[in-house]
C-alpha cells in the first residue's frame, strides 16, 4: 500500500515545487524559519494534490491510452486517491493561509488550473504544455507570499523563468510517446504538428528562459549569492543545452525520455540556483544537493520500469544468465505439484535467434544445451539444477512425455521478468508469447513461472493498468481455455446427491479421458471419507490435475495437503453479506486471513488458487485488493465466482476486465446458472481476459447448478472455431452416466446431450437439412457422435416424406403420399413416428392399396 502511495508521488518530481517555493521565499524576504518551512511545504503538499487529482481524474483516460504510465489509476482506490488530495489541498491550505490570507488567490488559481490541465487541456496541444508549466510559478509566488505580504513585481520575472522552463520540458515529455498520444486522443503539441516543429518550439522556450534568468540578478530586488547564481544557473543552461542537442540528433522515445530525465535535473538545479540568488550558498547547496539525490535515485529505481523504450532489450547471454540465475534460485519445496510432470520446454527467444531447453523431471527443473533432444541427467551439461525433496528416484534417462514450445521475444521477455512491466497472462492474451502447450501443461507452466517472477522479487506489483476496451465484450478467446470440472465437487453439492468413491474415481477417470485438464475433485475437510476419495483419485495417475478446494483456515488448507491434490483452490465470500454476515469478520481481517492460508498453502509447493465466491457482488475495489493481496503472498490463479447465479454476460466481462488489469495472475470464472445464464457468463469472462472456466457435467450443482460443460465446451467449438483439445463424442455418453449417478432424467430439450438435439420434425426444416444440414443445425452432429434424425406429425410436410421414403426405396405415387401425409398429421399421442415407423406405415398403405 505505501509503495502505491511512493509511486504516485513519482519522487523523481518531488522535491522540485518545494525548491521552487524556497526559491520564492528567500526572494521576497526573510521568511524566517516557520516561513521557509512553509514556502516548502505549500508547493510540495500542492503538487501531491495534483498527482493524486490526477489519478482521480485521469483514471480512464490514461487507462486506456498509456497502461504504462505511472499515474494513475490501479494503484489505488479511486476513493483513495480522492481523498488524499483533499487532505493535501486542506493542509496546503491551512499553512498558506495561517501564514498570509492572501495566498488564498493563490492556492483557488492552482487547484482550478490543477483540475482544468487534468480534465481538458492534458490532451490539447501547447495551451496544455502552458498550462501545466504555469503551475511552477504559481508555486514561486506561495513561497515569495511566505515571506512578504504581495511580492515584489519583479519577482513575476523570475516566476516566467521557471513557467518556461516547466512548458519547455513538459512539451520534451510529449515527445516520449507520439504514437501513444496519437492512439489515445491527446492532441498533443507534438502530435499536432510533429516532433520537429515541437523541438523547435522547445529550443524557443529554452532560449527564453535562459535570457530572463541571464537578467535575474541585475533585475530583482534583494539577491546576495551572484557567483553562486551564475555558476548553477550556467550548469543548469548547460545540461539544458545537452538535452537539445541530444534531440536534434534524432528523436525516439528513448532519447526523449533521458532528455526529459536530464531537463528534471536541470531544473531541479535552476531552483537551486535562484535560492542561492536569494540566500546563499549556507542554504543552496544543501537542499539543491538534497534534491537532486531525491531525484536521482528516484529516477533510477522507478521511473525506467515505468516506460516503453526506457532500456535496451538483453541480448543472448543476458537472457541466459539471467534463466540459470533464476533456476539457481528456485525453491524446489514450491515446486512439488511438478513431481509428475516430465516436460521438455523449449523456449524461443525470437529476436535474437537464442532457443533455451528447460528439462523437468521428477520435480527438479534444469536447463539443457538446446541442440539436443534428449539428454541423460547425468551428462546434461546443465549449468543449473535443482533437486525437489521427493526427488529421489535415479533417473539415468530422460523419459520426455512431450515437448512444450515457447516462443516470444526479448522485448517480451524482458518486460515480464526483468522489469515486471507486464506478466505472462497478459502477454500470453496480447499474443506477445506464443505457446504450443496443453491445458494441463498450461497449468504448470503457470505455476513455474510464477515461481520465475517470485524469485526474481522487485518489479512493481502493479506495473500494468489494461487498457479497457469501448466495447463490452472482445471477440477474441485466450488460444488455450483451461477447462475445469467440478462435477465432483459443486456437482456432488445437488441437493439430494453423494457420489460413492468407486463412483467418484470411475467420474473422475470418464473426465480425463474426455480431456478435462483439470478435475476439482472435492473438498477433504468436510470428512475423512471424501479426503480417502480424494487420494484414491489422486492415485489413481489420471493424465489430468486434480484440484481440492478448502477455506482460509489452516486446517482446511492441511486436509488439502494431504489429499495429495496438486491444486488447491482456497476460496472465501468477498462480498459484504458474507463477510458481515455468513464470516462475521471485517475485510481487514479476511484480507490478512487470505494472505497467511495463501502462503500456508505455497509451502506445500502446490498450485494455489484463490477463488473470491460471490464475487460479482463484491465491491470491484476490495475484490481486486482481496486478489492483489493473494497474489503477493504467492497465489498461481485466481478464480472468480458468480455464486449465487445473478450476474449478466456484460457485468461479467466489466468486472474480469477491471481484475486483469489490476491482477497479474490468470483468472478462471465459476458460474452458476440460477437466470440461465451460466453459460453466457462464462463465456463473457472467457472473452474478457480469464482463461480458465469451471463447469460440471449437465451443469449439476448447487441449485440452478453450475455452467454446463456440454455447453461450454461446444459453444467454444461451435460459436467461436475454439479447439478444446477434448473428445467431444465422449459429452453425451458422459451426460447420460453422471443423469444416472445424480438419479435424473437428460431432458430432452438439453443443449448438446438432449434427445431432441439433431430431430427435426417441421416439413420445411426437413426439406432444408435434405439439401443443407447446416440450415437447420448448429454444426454436424457427428462432431460429436451422434446423428440426426427426423420425427413425423403436425408438422411435416411432403417434400421429407418423399425424401425419405425414397432413401428406403418406398415408392409411392402422389394419392398415395398424401393419403400418408394425412395420416401422419392426424395422429395423435403415441409419441412421435419416427423413420423407421414412418417406413412401415407406408409399407401397410401400399398393401391396402393393393388389396
Ligand atoms: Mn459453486
Amino acid at each position: 500500500m505505501f509503495r502505491a502511495h511512493l509511486e504516485t508521488w513519482r519522487p523523481y518530481t518531488l522535491s522540485y515545487p518545494g525548491l521552487v517555493g524556497l526559491a520564492g521565499a528567500v526572494l521576497a524576504g526573510d521568511p524566517g524559519p516557520a516561513g521557509l518551512a512553509a514556502a516548502w511545504a505549500v508547493p510540495t503538499l500542492g503538487w501531491l494534490a495534483g498527482l493524486y487529482g490526477g489519478d482521480y481524474f485521469d483514471r480512464r483516460l490514461d487507462a486506456i491510452a498509456k497502461p504504462h504510465r505511472p499515474i494513475p489509476s490501479g494503484r489505488m482506490r479511486a476513493r483513495t486517491a480522492l481523498t488524499c488530495m483533499i487532505v493535501c489541498v486542506g493542509l496546503g491550505a491551512a499553512i498558506a493561509l495561517a501564514l498570509n490570507w492572501r495566498t488564498a488567490v493563490l492556492a483557488a488559481a492552482a487547484l482550478a488550473m490543477g483540475i482544468a490541465y487534468s480534465t481538458v487541456f492534458k490532451a490539447r496541444g501547447l495551451s496544455g504544455n502552458l498550462l501545466r508549466g504555469a503551475i511552477t510559478p504559481l508555486a514561486f509566488l506561495v513561497g515569495a507570499m511566505c515571506a512578504t505580504d504581495w511580492p515584489h513585481p519583479a519577482l513575476l520575472g523570475a516566476a516566467a523563468v521557471f513557467l518556461l522552463q516547466d512548458a519547455a520540458s513538459n512539451l520534451v515529455g510529449t515527445l516520449r510517446d507520439i504514437d501513444g498520444d496519437r492512439e489515445g486522443g491527446y492532441h498533443t503539441f507534438s502530435v499536432r504538428h510533429g516532433p520537429r516543429a515541437a523541438l523547435r518550439a522547445v529550443t524557443l522556450l529554452v532560449g527564453c528562459w535562459m535570457l530572463l534568468a541571464a537578467a535575474a540578478p541585475a533585475v530583482l530586488p534583494r539577491t546576495s549569492g551572484t557567483v553562486l547564481y551564475l555558476a548553477m544557473f550556467a550548469l543548469a543552461s548547460g545540461l539544458a543545452a545537452g538535452a537539445l542537442v541530444m534531440l536534434y540528433r534524432g528523436i525516439d522515445p528513448a532519447r526523449a525520455l533521458r532528455a526529459h530525465g536530464v531537463l528534471v535535473l536541470e531544473r531541479t538545479i535552476l531552483a537551486g540556483a535562484f535560492v542561492g540568488l536569494g540566500a546563499g550558498p549556507a542554504l543552496a547547496l544543501p537542499v539543491t544537493a538534497a534534491g537532486l539525490a531525491v531525484t536521482w535515485v528516484a529516477q533510477r529505481a522507478m521511473r525506467e520500469s515505468y516506460e516503453f523504450g526506457s532500456e535496451a532489450v538483453p541480448d543472448q547471454a543476458q537472457v541466459l544468465g539471467y534463466v540459470d540465475e533464476r533456476l539457481t534460485a528456485l525453491d524446489a519445496e514450491r515446486l512439488t505439484a511438478l513431481h509428475d510432470w516430465d516436460r521438455r520446454i523449449d523456449i524461443e527467444v525470437t529476436d535474437l535467434g537464442l532457443r533455451i531447453a528447460l528439462l523437468t523431471e521428477n520435480g527438479t527443473i534444469r536447463r539443457v544445451p538446446a541442440a539436443h533432444l534428449t539428454e541423460t541427467s547425468s551428462e546434461a551439461g546443465a549449468s543449473s539444477h535443482i533437486s525437489a525433496p521427493r526427488a529421489a528416484s535415479e533417473a539415468t534417462t530422460s523419459r520426455v512425455a512431450s515437448e512444450i514450445t515457447i516462443s516470444t521475444t526479448a522485448a517480451v521477455f524482458r518486460d515480464i521478468f526483468l522489469v515486471g512491466r507486464t506478466n505472462p497472462r497478459r502477454a500470453y492474451l496480447t499474443g506477445g508469447i506464443s505457446m504450443r502447450a496443453s491445458a494441463r501443461d498450461m497449468l504448470h507452466l503457470n505455476q513455474l513461472f510464477n515461481e520465475f517472477r517470485r524469485t526474481a522479487g522487485g518489479p512493481p506489483r502493479v506495473a500494468v493498468r489494461e487498457p479497457e476496451p469501448a466495447a463490452p465484450v472482445a471477440e477474441s478467446l485466450p488460444p488455450t481455455v483451461v477447462i475445469s470440472d467440478t462435477t465432483l465437487r459443486d456437482g456432488e453439492q445437488m441437493p439430494g446427491v453423494a457420489f460413492p468413491v468407486e463412483e467418484k474415481i470411475e467420474l473422475a477417470r470418464r473426465l480425463a479421458a474426455l480431456g478435462v485438464p483439470l478435475i476439482e475433485a472435492g473438498y477433504p475437510a468436510v470428512s475423512a471419507e471424501e479426503a480417502l476419495a480424494v487420494r484414491a483419485i489422486v492415485d489413481a495417475g489420471l493424465d489430468a490435475a486434480i484440484q481440492v478446494i478448502a477455506r482460509p483456515l489452516a486446517g482446511d488448507v492441511e486436509a488439502a495437503v494431504e489429499s495429495g491434490a496438486h491444486s488447491i483452490a482456497l476460496f472465501t465470500g468477498t462480498s459484504e453479506a458474507h463477510v458481515r454476515a455468513k464470516l462475521r469478520t471485517t475485510p481487514e481481517q479476511l484480507v490478512a486471513g487470505i494472505r497467511e492460508a495463501v502462503a500456508l498453502a505455497k509451502q506445500s509447493g502446490r498450485n494455489v488458487v484463490f477463488a473470491a465466491e460471490d464475487a460479482t457482488r463484491t465491491d470491484p475495489d476490495f475484490l481486486v485488493e482481496v486478489y492483489l493481496a493473494a497474489a503477493e503472498a504467492g497465489a498461481d490463479a485466481i478464480g472468480l465466482a458468480d455464486t449465487a447465479g445473478v450476474s449478466t454476460p456484460w457485468r461479467m466481462a466489466a468486472l474480469v476486465r477491471r481484475v486483469a488489469a489490476a491482477c497479474p495472475l490468470p483468472i478462471a470464472v465459476h458460474c452458476h446458472n440460477d437466470l440461465g445464464l451460466a453459460t453466457a457468463n462464462s463465456l463473457a469472462g472467457l472473452l474478457s481476459g480469464a482463461s480458465g472456466v469451471q463447469c460440471s457435467v449437465l451443469g449439476v450443482g448447487e441449485r440452478a447448478g453450475n455452467a454446463p460443460l456440454e455447453e461450454v465446451v461446444m459453444t467454444l467449438e461451435a460459436a467461436y472455431g475454439h479447439r478444446t483439445g477434448l473428445d467431444l463424442t465422449a459429452l453425451t455418453p458422459l451426460a447420460h452416466h453422471v443423469a444416472a449417478l445424480t438419479g435424473q432424467v437428460v431432458h430432452a430439450g438439453k443443449p448438446v446431450v438432449g434427445g431432441h438435439a439433431f430431430v427435426h420434425e417441421s416439413g420445411l426444416h426437413v426439406d432444408g437439412i435434405v439439401r443443407d444440414p447446416s440450415t437447420y443445425e448448429p454444426y454436424p452432429p457427428e462432431l460429436i457422435g451422434r446423428e440426426r434424425s427426423f420425427v413425423f406429425g403436425k408438422h411435416s410436410g411432403r417434400g421429407a416424406l418423399r425424401h425419405v421414403l425414397d432413401s428406403h426405396a418406398v415408392g409411392l405415387e402422389e394419392r398415395q403420399l398424401s393419403a400418408l401425409l394425412a395420416t401422419v398429421k392426424e395422429r395423435r399421442g403415441s409419441g412421435p413416428l419416427d423413420e423407421i415407423a414412418l417406413v412401415q406405415l407406408a409399407r401397410t398403405l401400399l398393401l391396402e392399396g393393393q388389396t
